[in-house]
């Protein structure tokens, strides 16, 4: 029978633990958390007010009794943890040191709940309507005026501090509803407990109080958006991102569309969402079956495509499931403008042509540059009459030649020849005869030539010819073939009625002989040369021209 009496409390605290498991594993902010036990434990007091009032039965007028006074050490608690979070200090919480926190709250629940030999309280007349309260319930109020003053000195210590006035605002509410809270309590135990005997009980005192100040936390709470700045600060960051974000269920009902996507998509909460048709008016580089396929088959996968459409942007789609459990309850989509991103990737390649571009004239000038210089260099080493190389590059040349040709024992000879009396060429039919004379006489002497002998003009109308690799016998037979080919050359010229013809000098050495001095200093080496040759070609002269001096070193 007395169990009977009981079920539905038993199962009222059946619910009341499915509803504290329910309150703890759901995702709400710990500030949620904290203030709704606070809200609970407030609700509880005139609950266990009402039932003691109304209950016959001594034993459970105790019970409600006992309920409502440990609701209130766990208020005095709730208090004091709201106070810390609302004023920021919710990290404190964390320590260890913060569970000491609830000793005095625990010591006195206890107390309340053992009741030791009534010194909490005992009943009047053999009820609990009318009580008598023992130095425990005056421990209780002394801990509980330590949690409340504890709470006041933390508010006021935020309200003088550098924190938001937002959250000033809140301290100050908070602050209002804890001081109306406490003066009722205060009244209640000073009417109803202090001046039991002499005054009628006035019922429901700490009730109002808790209700007063609930109002003023529930105005704070709508005034403030105390708890929803989590929420506000979520909603903020999805409006003002600039990609589009579109929230679905698992049958594509949109959910959540930000305002990023709003002005873009003609779609509203509630509506379904159509993913074909929306890749149906763009284009992309990418296979857009695959990408629909993997989206309608395969919703657990990621995937992600580039769409152009006929506006010109290039919209970057993204799909990605939102899923528990490896079920899929729904989807978020995201639609990131990459236009600029391409505009920019064009601009580059431009810049890029034009600057291959550029880097083709370039190229074209260095050529004509290379050319133009190969051509002065060819003008440099050149005779600009005949056609053949200089003084300048045969000195150079024969510096190199000559060195190796020592440093390999190789012979070579060098031949100086000079037109005789052509003085009277030039005298006799003019200079431009004589240029021709020089010209024909030279096209002469280079068909006598091998490849590698160099002709040059040494000067006026003489020349120097090296021969390579080129015994004395050689040499002399050489130098024989280029007197006679310029003896037996005629020339035709124009209004001169015979041809006219020329004799040439030659000095010929021969160098067969190599002493490694003369590697120290080729240039020295190459002067006595010279000069040697040059005296041969004046002593040929001396002794009656058109003929041949040759000397052998
Ligand atoms: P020799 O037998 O002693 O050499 O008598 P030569 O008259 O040839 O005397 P020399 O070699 O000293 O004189 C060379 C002359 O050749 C002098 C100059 O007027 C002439 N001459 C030099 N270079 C050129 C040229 O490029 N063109 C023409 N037409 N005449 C030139
Ligand atoms: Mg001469
Ligand atoms: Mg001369």
């Amino acid at each position: 029978m007395d169990f009977l009496a009981w079920i539905d409390t038993i199962l009222f605290f059946v619910l009341f633990a499915l509803f504290v498991y329910v309150f703890a594993s759901v995702t709400i902010t710990s500030l949620h958390k904290v203030y709704l036990a606070f809200h609970f434990s407030m609700l509880l007091w005139p609950v266990c007010q009402f039932a003691i009032k109304t209950m016959d039965t001594p034993k459970v007028q105790l019970f409600y009794l006992k309920l409502s006074f440990v609701d209130m050490c766990l208020l005095a608690v709730g208090w004091l943890l709201f106070t810390v979070f609302l004023t920021g200090h919710s990290l404190f919480l964390r320590k260890k040191m913060s569970l000491l926190l609830f000793v005095p709250a625990l010591l006195v629940a206890s107390c309340v709940i053992v009741n030791p030999n009534g010194k909490f309280v005992l009943p009047l007349q053999g009820s609990y309507i009318h009580r008598s309260y023992g130095p425990i319930f005056w421990y209780i109020i002394t801990v509980l005026i330590g949690y409340i003053i504890v709470s006041l000195y933390i508010m006021s210590r935020a309200l003088i501090s550098d924190k938001a006035p937002r959250i000033k605002t809140q301290v100050k509410q908070v602050l209002k509803g804890i001081i109306v809270m406490t003066v009722f309590i205060l009244l209640d135990i000073f009417f109803n407990v202090v001046l039991n005997s002499s005054l009628p009980v006035i019922p429901g005192l700490t009730s109002l109080g808790i209700l007063l100040s609930v109002i003023f936390f529930v105005i704070a709470i709508h005034r403030d958006k105390v708890f929803d700045i989590v929420k506000i600060a979520h909603q903020d960051i999805i409006d003002t991102i600039d990609h589009g974000i579109l929230v679905l269920d698992d049958n594509e009902i949109v959910i959540e569309i930000n305002r990023s996507l709003f002005p873009h998509i003609d779609l509203h909460i509630g509506f379904r969402f159509d993913m074909a048709n929306i890749l149906s008016k763009g284009q992309s580089s990418s296979n857009i079956d695959l990408f629909l396929l993997t989206y309608q088959k395969h919703p657990l996968k990621r995937t992600e495509i580039e769409m152009k459409f006929p506006n010109g942007r290039h919209i970057n789609i993204q799909t990605a499931p939102i899923s528990v459990n490896s079920t899929m309850v729904g989807r978020i989509i995201t639609f990131q403008d990459v236009s600029e991103l391409h505009r920019l990737i064009d601009e580059t390649n431009l810049q890029n042509e034009i600057l291959q571009e550029r880097n083709q004239s370039l190229i074209i000038i260095q050529n004509e540059l290379s050319q133009t210089n190969q051509k002065l260099e060819h003008l440099a080493i050149t005779d600009g009459l005949t056609g053949i190389y200089n003084r300048l590059y045969l000195t150079q040349k024969l510096e190199y030649e000559v060195l190796n040709n020592i440093k390999y024992q190789m012979p070579f000879a060098v031949i100086l020849l000079d037109i005789d009396f052509f003085k009277l060429i030039n005298d006799n039919y003019g200079h431009l005869v004589g240029d021709q004379m020089i010209k024909s006489t030279v096209e002469a002497i280079k068909q006598t030539l091998r490849q590698t002998d160099i002709l040059a003009r040494y000067g006026g109308e003489e020349f120097i010819i090296y021969l390579p690799q080129t015994s004395q016998s050689q040499a002399n037979l050489i130098a024989e073939r280029v007197k006679s080919t310029v003896e037996s050359n005629k020339l035709i010229a124009k209004n001169i009625p015979h041809s006219l013809s020329i004799t040439i000098s030659i000095g010929l050495l021969s160098i067969n002989n190599f002493t490694f001095e003369n590697l120290k200093s080729p240039s020295t080496y190459l002067n006595e040369l010279l000069e040697s040759v040059d005296k041969a070609l004046y002593k040929a002269k001396e002794e009656g021209r058109n003929r041949i001096v040759s000397i052998v070193k």
